[in-house]
């Protein structure tokens, strides 16, 4: 079975990729199919953006797809930027501009009271049905930058129980405990019991 991952992230199309390996699927992405441009994702939820991309992906590719929508919520900041994660520092933001002005909102804020959450909405669509799946993981925004791995705002997300951000552990690391895994994990237990390519140890 061929699958479409509805991202043109290549960080994300590593991750989910790995997260697939058990299974027999191969994996496309937008990345492969760059005429379809930028979805807007005007959604009002993680689960609705995600279902935009999915749907986009299966209507441009007449693939079944996969999407995931993730959103950082800080305590501290009253849970912004929350879904609106990629623009939180305007809309042709960069992964620098977004983190920069996190650090900047957090300046005055001690540790302690730094606590954040990231949450990921992951969806499957095949055009009849979607599934979806939420996956969170607990954390605190860092006083400064630490590591250089990943994207977006891994290197200030200190992941609880680690001691790191995410951007200090390899790919392997954040694939064992990310919002992102975690979402994934459970659609695909969920996939498990509705499509055969699903089933492990099919490869
Ligand atoms: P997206 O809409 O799912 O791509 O996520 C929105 C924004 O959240 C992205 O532009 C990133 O800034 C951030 N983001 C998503 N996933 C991650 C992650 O795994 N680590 C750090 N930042 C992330």
């Amino acid at each position: 079975m061929k699958i479409l991952l509805a991202t043109q992230n290549k960080h994300k199309v590593d991750e989910i990729s790995r997260l697939l390996k058990p299974y027999a699927i191969d994996v496309a992405s937008l990345l492969d199919y760059p005429e379809l441009g930028e979805i807007v994702e005007d959604g009002d939820s993680l689960e609705a953006n995600a279902l935009i991309k999915a749907k986009a992906g299966y209507t441009h590719c007449g693939l079944p797809t996969l999407s995931d929508d993730t959103g950082l919520f800080v305590d501290a900041l009253d849970g912004a930027p929350g879904i609106y994660a990629a623009r939180y520092a305007g809309e042709q933001a960069t992964y620098d501009d977004n983190v920069e002005k996190m650090l900047g909102a957090m300046k005055t804020v001690p540790e302690g009271k730094r606590q954040a959450q990231f949450q990921t909405v992951a969806v499957f669509y095949d055009g009849k049905t979607s599934i979806s799946a939420a996956g969170v993981v607990e954390g605190n925004i860092s006083l400064s930058r630490q590591g250089n791995s990943g994207f977006g705002y891994d290197p200030i997300f200190i992941v609880d129980d680690t001691q790191k951000t995410y951007a200090q552990m390899d790919i392997s690391e954040k694939n064992r405990l990310s919002h992102r895994k975690r979402a994934f994990e459970s659609l695909l237990i969920k996939l498990n019991h509705t499509h055969q390519a699903f089933k492990v140890g099919l490869r």
